[in-house]
């Protein structure tokens, strides 16, 4: 039995794996690259889900990994001190840009964006929620409520009262063909609209990605966030930043998504990247919003000495080498050279820095063509190239490479990235 077969017996039928009956199996990687079970290697413009953020097979982290995993203790209890956790966290309350910030370590995203959820709540003394269409925060009751994608809310059945948000599609809906100063009073009349009509008017806070991850890297002018939050300080609404994909230097021009909004969030949450594979996760925010839990909580892993270790280790290779700068000057190339492309299924080339989505439609309208963008997404690993789907219609094709993605690396990703679009195009030409 192939190990695909042993899988779909074995876990639920909607856990999403890709490539259908060619399913992937990586055994290694090295630097950008990986290698599956057939000795094929591909070039990684897809990095997990944003996750590996340095690469594969990186010294520096295996070795502070090795090190904790050496001392015979991988982990006992959070209710004993971690010298890895403290360190990270002083690390990560500095770079967060709130004034005395605290942090709380998790081991996932969902997991932070639920505690967030739970302090915002709690603070306010409100369970009621604002939160963008077309995002994704998680997969647990509080966080998959907020979650503005269908494909990904396997329940209706909410702890919290929500209200959405337009996302700042500029292909279709109310943001349709606006420029950047009419989408920011578009999207302030929309937040006044929601506030004044179905809303109790005790809002607890806004949830929001800087950039939208699953929901294509779909993202508002800059200062999106912080025209928003004028209106949300008049009723005294939380800002939450869901920094899961765009954190760290991601986004090139900042180190976290939420700076190019000239705003600071009460709680930013994080995850994925900063462990490079490793379970991690956590909660950065302001000390009164942050200590506002009623009672004890407590996670057995969250920021366990191994985990730590690694996203230290992370961390100071992240700063060490200038990776924020690397995803702005890399993240400009990639772009530069897939907005030069010009074919009728392309309907927008978008992103910030090393988080760049490609949009796929009927040539000539903004429908959305999944089979167009499954048909890229294939010849691309035909290719050699893992890229990423997503998007509110599985319609877009998301980069997202380890933030160390050299120029020549970028430039042999966007040779068999335009290959297969151009051959996607004849194809549909014909059919
Ligand atoms: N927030 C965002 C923006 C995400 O992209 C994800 C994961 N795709 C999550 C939260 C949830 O993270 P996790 O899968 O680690 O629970």
């Amino acid at each position: 039995m192939s190990l695909l077969d042993r899988h779909r017996a074995v876990m639920p039928g909607w856990m999403p794996v890709y490539y259908g009956d060619d399913a992937l199996e990586i055994v290694s990687g090295s630097g950008r690259r990986v290698t599956d079970a057939g000795g094929r290697t591909y070039l990684d413009f897809f990095g997990g889900v944003l996750t590996t953020m340095i690469g594969y097979d990186v010294a520096e982290i295996s070795d502070a990994v090795r090190a904790q995993i050496g001392t015979g203790v991988a982990h006992t209890s959070t209710l004993y001190l971690i010298r890895q956790q403290v360190e990270l966290a002083e690390k990560i309350a500095r770079l967060s840009g709130i004034p005395d910030a605290r942090v709380f370590f998790t081991n996932s995203g969902t997991e932070a964006n639920e505690s967030a959820l739970l302090m915002a709540t709690n603070v306010r003394r409100s369970n009621q929620i604002l939160a963008i269409k077309n995002s994704y925060h998680g997969r647990t009751f509080a966080t998959m409520a907020v979650t503005g994608h269908r494909s990904w809310s396997s329940s209706s059945l909410s702890p919290l009262s929500v209200n959405w948000l337009a996302s700042a599609d500029r292909l279709r809906g109310r943001m349709a063909g606006l420029n950047d100063a009419d989408l920011l009073d578009a999207a302030v009349d929309d937040l006044r609209e929601v506030l004044a009509t179905v809303t109790a008017g005790d809002v607890a806070a806004l949830i929001a990605e800087p950039v939208q991850g699953v929901g294509g890297f779909v993202h508002g002018p800059d200062g999106l966030l912080g025209a928003y939050r004028k209106v949300l300080a008049e009723h005294g609404i939380l800002l939450i930043a869901d920094e899961v994909q765009t954190g760290w230097g991601r986004t090139g021009d900042h180190f976290w998504g939420y700076q190019a909004h000239g705003v600071t969030p009460d709680l930013i949450t994080f995850a994925k990247g900063i462990g490079n594979g490793f379970a991690l996760g956590g909660v950065v925010g302001r000390a009164e919003v942050m200590n506002a839990v009623p009672a004890v909580s407590f996670s057995t892993f969250g920021g366990n000495p191994v985990s730590a270790a690694a996203g230290n280790a992370v961390l100071d290779y992240v700063l060490d080498h200038d990776l924020q700068g690397n995803a702005r000057r890399v993240g400009g190339i990639l772009l530069g050279g897939l907005r030069a492309l010009s074919y009728g299924i392309l309907a927008e080339v978008r992103g910030r820095g090393l988080m760049i989505g490609l949009e796929f439609v009927r040539p000539g309208t903004t429908e959305p063509d999944p089979a167009v963008t499954l048909r890229v997404f294939d010849l691309c690993r035909e290719g050699g190239l893992l890229v990423g789907k997503g998007g509110l219609y599985g319609n877009v094709l998301r980069i997202g490479p380890p933030l160390t993605l050299t120029e020549d690396e970028a430039r042999e990703g966007l040779a068999i990235l335009s290959g297969a679009i151009a051959t996607a195009d004849a194809e549909s030409r014909i059919a």
